[in-house]
């Protein structure tokens, strides 16, 4: 295979996702979200660039593969700007109908809303982190990425095609975007456009990242670090919050979504709190 690889390669512990295949036409992201984990692992992190022949290749791929879901994108976003012309994820979205591939689509751009009529007629299923409806944390937290409201416009434009949608409120940091009236608000927006899943997860600290964060948020740094380095767990080198605490924050989040009737599920928290038939929405390329 070239492009297209099973997902999570690592055999991360907590991940509970149905098995699929991952691919990401671009290699970089341009949103820069201080909580990005992929600056400790691609050069260049916040560089987009095209992967070479990618649709020629990836059609190679597809024709060798099970079938199975394809999750695009996990260590970028799909839709950078230069897609716009580009229109290489709308040729992948081609390819994957055409052999008959369901596919999970992971985004924080609007830009996804372009290919609703390719997603509206196949087995899809969108995801669109929205971590707050606050547009200037918003810019502090994914300071090159479409604000909250064109995402919000997004998902609008995908439910009037019938496209299925989950948000992901994620990562939900300790302090900063887990304020359970602003959460409240969230869902409540989320649930008058009918979305029909919320996944959410907290956020975990790496060194690169945690200096990031730590860094926006100066006033909120200390706290953090206690939470991070002294009282944290750590799952394969990850520094997650402590179990109590990211229980509490992630069970605050799916007592307000069972209040609008959304179905709602963690990823990578090892905490029984779904109410939702997979983690990741992929139950819903079925329905
Ligand atoms: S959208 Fe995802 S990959 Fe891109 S910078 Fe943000 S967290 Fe990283």
């Amino acid at each position: 295979m070239y492009y297209l690889h099973l997902f999570d390669p690592w055999n991360f512990p907590l991940c509970t996702c149905p098995t699929k295949y991952s691919v990401d036409p671009y290699t970089g992201c341009e949103h820069r979200c201080i909580y990005c984990y992929i600056s400790s692992y691609i050069p260049e992190p916040w560089r987009v660039r095209e992967k070479r022949d990618f649709l020629r290749k990836f059609e190679r791929d597809l024709k060798k593969a099970k079938r199975m879901p394809v999750s695009m994108s996990n260590s970028s976003d799909p839709y950078p700007k230069v897609e716009r012309e580009k229109r290489i994820t709308r040729g992948a979205l081609e390819l994957l109908r055409r052999y008959d591939f369901p596919v999970l689509i992971l985004t924080k751009s609007d830009l996804v809303a372009r290919d609703r009529d390719i997603l509206s007629s196949m087995p899809s299923v969108v995801s669109i982190t929205i971590t707050t409806l606050d547009e200037n944390l918003a810019k502090k937290l994914e300071p090159f990425a479409p604000p909250p409201d064109r995402r919000l416009k997004a998902i609008e434009s995908l439910k009037e095609k019938g496209v299925k949608v989950a948000v992901r409120i994620d990562p939900l940091i300790p302090g900063i975007n887990d304020s359970p009236s602003d959460l409240r608000d969230l869902v409540k927006e989320l649930s008058s456009l009918e979305v029909n899943q919320i996944i959410s997860s907290t956020y975990k600290a790496k060194g690169d990242n945690f200096k990031r964060v730590a860094g926006v948020f100066k006033d909120k740094a200390e706290y953090l670090r206690e939470i991070y380095y002294e009282k944290n767990e750590l799952v394969r080198g990850i520094r997650y919050a402590p179990r109590e605490l990211r229980f509490k924050m992630l069970k605050s989040l799916r007592d307000i979504a069972d209040e609008f009737s959304i179905p709602f599920s963690v990823c990578r928290e090892g905490l029984e709190l779904n109410s939702a038939r997979t983690c990741d929405g992929s139950h819903m390329l079925y329905e």
